[in-house]
C-alpha cells in the first residue's frame, strides 16, 4: 500500500518497518485495520492537547523531526507536517526524536489498543519493566515463550499492534530509562548504562547519541530543576 506520508518524510524509512504490511512507517494513518486510533481522532486530541490521549499516540513533526506526546506544551505543528505512531519505538524507528519539552518517555504506558491485546502489552511489559531483552542471552524468541507464543507471531503482533519491531521496542525502552536516570538521579553515567539495561557505557553513548542528537552529557547539562521540588 502506498503511503503519501511516508514518500514526504526526509527521515529514513527502516527495513523493519517496511515489513509491518500497514504504513512502512507505521503510522496511524493506515493502522485503523487493527483498532487503533484513526488520524482524525489523533488529530482533534493532538489539537485540543486532550491528556486522555496520552500514552496512547505520540505525533512526528517532519519540519522538525521531533515526536511528541499530545499533551505537549509547544505549539501545535501544522496539521499538514504531522504523522502519528502507536508508540515511541515507531516514531523513533521512523527516524524522530524524543521531544525534550513533553518528555515521551514519561508517558503513561496505555495503548490504543490496550485490553484487547493481552499478549503485546504483557510483552511490552516485560521489556520496559523487566528488560526482557536486555541481558546477554536475552532473545525475542525467549520473551516469546514467556508470553505463550512463538516468536514470528509476537513480531506480528508488535508490528501490527505497536508499529515497531520487539528489539525496536526494547531500544526505545532502554533509552527511556536512561533519560529519566539523567533526568531525576545525580547517579554517574556509568551507572546510568547498566541501569537503563545497555551492555556499556560506549553503546549508551552511542544509541542515546543517536535518538536525541546529543550526548547524555549535553541533555544532563540542559535539564530543567525538576528534582528540587521536594520541599519540607
Ligand atoms: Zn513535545
Amino acid at each position: 500500500m502506498a503511503c503519501r506520508r511516508a514518500r514526504r518524510i526526509r527521515t529514513p524509512s527502516p527495513a523493519a518497518l517496511a515489513r509491518i504490511g500497514l504504513c512502512p512507517l507505521g503510522c496511524v494513518e493506515h493502522a485503523t485495520e487493527v483498532g487503533l486510533l484513526d488520524e482524525a481522532e489523533c488529530e482533534r486530541a493532538r489539537v485540543a492537547r486532550d491528556p486522555a490521549y496520552d500514552g496512547r499516540f505520540f505525533t512526528g513533526c517532519r519540519t522538525t523531526g521531533i515526536y511528541c506526546r499530545p499533551v505537549c506544551p509547544v505549539r501545535p505543528a501544522h496539521p499538514r507536517n504531522v504523522c502519528f505512531f502507536p508508540s515511541a519505538a515507531a516514531a523513533e524507528a521512523a527516524g524522530f526524536r524524543p521531544c525534550l519539552r513533553c518528555r515521551p518517555e514519561t508517558a503513561p504506558f496505555c495503548p490504543a489498543w490496550l485490553g484487547s491485546r493481552a499478549t503485546v502489552e504483557r510483552a511490552a511489559r516485560l521489556i520496559a519493566d523487566e528488560g526482557a531483552l536486555d541481558g546477554d542471552g536475552a532473545t525475542v524468541e525467549m520473551l516469546a515463550a514467556r508470553v505463550g507464543v512463538g516468536a514470528r507471531h509476537l513480531a506480528r503482533l508488535f508490528a501490527k499492534h505497536l508499529g515497531a519491531t520487539p528489539s525496536r521496542v526494547a531500544k526505545t525502552a532502554r533509552i527511556q530509562r536512561a533519560k529519566r536516570l539523567l533526568d531525576v538521579t545525580d547517579r554517574p553515567m556509568t551507572e546510568i548504562a547498566l541501569l537503563a539495561g545497555f551492555r556499556s557505557l560506549r553503546r549508551f553513548n552511542a544509541v542515546f547519541t543517536e535518538v536525541y542528537d546529543r550526548s547524555p552529557t549535553e541533555i544532563r547539562r540542559t535539564r530543567r530543576p525538576t528534582r528540587q521540588v521536594a520541599q519540607s
